[in-house]
């Protein structure tokens, strides 16, 4: 199924997404798929989909595509829990995309993130952020060999045209978006310039980098449906798991941090329990904020950093359970009513 008809099918009743790294052992593999059961299991509403991080130059593409294969076994996945592969395009020559877009098709992994990566910079990659995360343009060096082939891709947009036309329109494609533009763009308004252009070479959802500033967001999504963009937003929502590795992500990925998040963090932040405590309420409340903000967004993509406990309690804090069902499609009829709808 595509990403937009499951989206579609919650007709603003609330949904969520779960991103997930390829673990680099096997034992890292079967922890992690028994997470994944967990986490879709009753009494938690399952997501809609999980997504499947991609090493930039293709160095995790047998262990991402491992991991796509394993969630797709998995009974929930029988057509109800739809998979979303991230693929990048930067360091990867045509023939490496269509391995991994033939794979996905058997796999019937319907959905792509279509990313460019980050690029070489001079002779040597950026730094790898420690353990694999995508949001934040992870990289994993691992088995990475320079592609010999001419480069086909340059930015995201070549890849999102490339998989329209050469697949038909088989894919649901996503894009990234930036609610504090990319650091390589000039100018917010050419940031928003070049997600529309993604848009129109065939992107049908958007999911964004992570960000704490719930306004900025709110006024970022006004931004880019005034610019005639209409496919669906998901924003992108990285509970804190401890001080450190915040500090160390939000830096990478050059998120800003609002400054009351920061003071808040400032008396705690050697108290690890403490952190991920705060991450929880911090996290429930963006998201009761987002929802609330009447910009037509009601789902969110959860960076999990392959962890459980933090995004099952916000889910239970903001009661995404099965026996709410019937308040959330009530709300949802309210929701669209007082908006309009
Ligand atoms: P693009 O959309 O190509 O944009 C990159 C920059 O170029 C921007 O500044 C943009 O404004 C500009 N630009 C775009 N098109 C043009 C054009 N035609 N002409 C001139 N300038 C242009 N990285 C990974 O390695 N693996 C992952 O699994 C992964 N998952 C991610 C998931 C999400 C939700 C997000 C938000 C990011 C993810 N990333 C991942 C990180 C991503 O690869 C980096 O942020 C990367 O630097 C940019 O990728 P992009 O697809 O946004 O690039």
């Amino acid at each position: 199924m595509r990403l937009t008809d499951a989206i579609q099918a919650r007709a603003g009743e609330p949904y969520h997404t779960f991103e997930f790294f390829p673990p680099r052992t096997p034992e890292g593999l079967a922890n992690l798929l028994d997470r994944i059961q967990r986490l879709t299991s009753a009494p938690l509403s399952p997501p809609i989909a999980v997504s499947v991080t991609w090493g930039a130059g293709g160095s995790t593409a047998t262990r991402s595509l491992e991991l796509a294969a394993e969630i797709a076994k998995l009974e929930l996945a029988r057509g109800k829990l739809q998979i979303i592969l991230h693929l990048t395009c930067t360091n990867m020559g045509k023939k490496m995309v269509d391995e991994a877009l033939k794979k996905c098709k058997e796999l019937g992994v319907q959905n792509i993130l279509a990313l460019r990566g980050d690029p070489p910079r001079k002779e040597e990659y950026r730094p790898a952020p420690g353990p694999d995360t995508s949001l934040l343009g992870g990289q994993d060096m691992e088995g990475l060999e320079p592609e010999e082939e001419e480069q086909e891709f340059e930015f995201a947009e070549d890849l999102v045209r490339y998989i329209d036309r050469e697949w038909k329109g088989w894919f649901c494609v996503g894009v990234a978006g930036y609610p504090t533009p990319h650091v390589d763009s000039d100018t917010p308004e050419s940031d928003i310039h070049f997600l529309a252009q993604k848009v129109h070479a065939g992107a049908h959802f958007i999911i964004t980098q992570l960000f704490y500033d719930v306004d900025g967001f709110v006024e970022w999504v006004k931004r880019v449906r005034a610019a005639g963009i209409d496919v669906p937003i998901i924003p992108g929502i990285m509970p804190i798991q401890n001080y450190a590795s915040f500090r160390r992500l939000t830096n990478l990925c050059k998120c800003p941090v609002p400054e009351h998040v920061l003071s808040d963090l400032d008396s705690i932040k050697a108290d690890d329990a403490a952190v991920k405590r705060y991450g929880i309420e911090l996290s429930t409340s963006m998201i009761n904020k987002i929802i609330a903000a009447g910009v037509g967004i009601s789902g969110v993509h959860f960076c999990t950093l392959n962890l459980e406990k933090s995004v099952r309690r916000i889910l239970e804090n903001l009661r995404w359970t099965l026996d709410h069902k019937s308040d959330h499609a009530r709300q949802a009829r309210n929701r669209a009513i007082e908006q309009g709808h």
